[in-house]
């Protein structure tokens, strides 16, 4: 499925099921995301992060409540919202299908690879970090665009779509003077401040420009549009 940069798909993936599953639970979904980037100038794609997310359910009635409560909110995939809402309501239909046919009336866990492409590039792109930085910038950009868009939607006064403003203009001026890079060697195995997920390797990770303290690319944004310092050292 497509719509403009975005490419995404869902699919039932078996191998993700973990197998300690905790005792008593009802349902389990199991989210792998694939967060890449296509270059319009080569076959191949860069997979900027990849990483599982396990939401658990009651009652079958309850998996549309889990699935539909927002996929940013909980992850690390910093998509705009428009985008956010086609993805969700691919899930939950493909959820819906996963639970009705018979191949899988035993199953607890409902595995689902969401995979997603971001096609940003335009042209010719040799330069790999050119290509990483450009990717997240265009990601950040959506997000503010959104959360402006949301500030007038939801009829706020002037005065603060006027400061709504201003936070984004600094956002973004901060967003633009990050590095992207592989993640350190002294960064794996460490957890990433804002999501609290694991480092793993060959992932890309921005380097903030004061401290040079690391986060996944998106969950960098996420520190950045909450108005926050490095939640490491404090410093902004
Ligand atoms: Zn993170
Ligand atoms: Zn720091």
């Amino acid at each position: 499925m497509e719509d403009g940069r975005y490419v995404y798909s869902c699919r039932q993936d078996d191998s993700i099921i973990p197998d300690n599953l905790p005792e008593g639970y009802k349902g389990v979904v199991n989210l792998w995301f694939r967060r890449e980037v296509e270059r319009a100038c080569c076959d191949d794609v860069l997979v900027l992060d990849s990483y599982r997310e396990q939401r658990v359910f009651s009652k079958v009635e309850n998996m549309e409540m889990v699935l539909g409560s927002g996929l940013s909110l909980s992850t690390r995939v910093t998509l705009p919202r428009r985008i956010e809402d086609l993805i969700t309501e691919k899930l939950l239909s493909f959820a819906n299908s996963m639970l009705k046919n018979p191949k899988n009336t035993d199953k607890k866990a409902l595995p689902i690879a969401v995979e997603v492409v971001v096609r940003t590039l335009q042209g010719s792109m040799e330069n790999e970090q050119e290509a990483i930085a450009r990717s997240f910038t265009e990601s950040a950009e959506a997000v503010l665009t959104d959360f402006l868009q949301a500030i007038i939607e939801e009829d706020h006064p002037e005065e603060d779509y006027q400061e709504a403003l201003e936070h984004v203009s600094a956002v973004r001026s901060k967003f633009k003077a990050v590095e992207y890079i592989t993640v350190p060697d002294s960064y794996l195995g460490k957890h990433c401040m804002f999501c609290n997920d694991k480092f793993s390797k060959g992932v890309f990770v921005a380097r903030m420009p004061v401290c040079s303290h690391v986060y996944h690319g998106d969950c960098f944004l996420g520190v950045l549009v909450l108005g926050e310092s490095c939640r490491i050292c404090l410093a902004s």
